[in-house]
């Protein structure tokens, strides 16, 4: 079971996309100078049930166009269940992971997918160096020149 902690609207995370995101707890890769470190603790927040994500969709019902999950690929058939539900609401998903790649079975329930650890020295999606990727998985399209800024 994962926990996560309450979910919040956030608007840049995937562009065009209104997102209810959850913060996952339980993130096991320990990335050097990782912004969410209050979230490792797997036992932090509460258990990140059907029933809990349920309740919050129908609270945000034509308000949201996708659901976020920042982590929770480490428990597979939890956030697999997870996604299918979002997916069955007619929402599209997306997972925000650390690691650099994800099974298969994962890929299929997700419309977005940003790979890649925290390197501070390399930066996050803004940087043109950076080492993470944000795509569109149906369409394959790198989207991270959607966080770049003017120069
Ligand atoms: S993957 Fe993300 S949450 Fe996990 S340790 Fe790295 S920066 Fe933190």
């Amino acid at each position: 079971m994962l926990n996560a902690f309450e979910p919040r609207v956030v608007l840049q995370e995937v562009p065009g996309e209104v997102s209810l995101a959850w913060l996952v707890t339980g993130c096991p890769l320990a990335c050097d100078g990782c912004h969410s470190q209050h979230s490792w603790n797997p036992t932090a927040g509460t258990p990140l049930t059907e029933a809990r994500l349920k309740q919050w969709l129908e609270r945000y019902a034509g308000l949201v166009s996708c659901v976020l999950f920042f982590g929770g690929e480490w428990d597979r058939h939890g956030l697999l269940a997870l996604l299918r539900h979002c997916r069955s609401q007619g929402l599209k998903t997306c997972l925000y992971t650390g690691r650099e790649r994800v099974s298969g079975l994962l890929m299929a329930e997700l419309d977005y997918l940003k790979t890649g650890p925290w390197r501070a020295s390399l930066g996050g999606l803004d940087s043109p160096h950076t080492n993470q990727r944000l795509r569109c998985l149906n369409t394959g399209e790198s989207l991270n020149h959607h966080f770049r800024r003017a120069p």
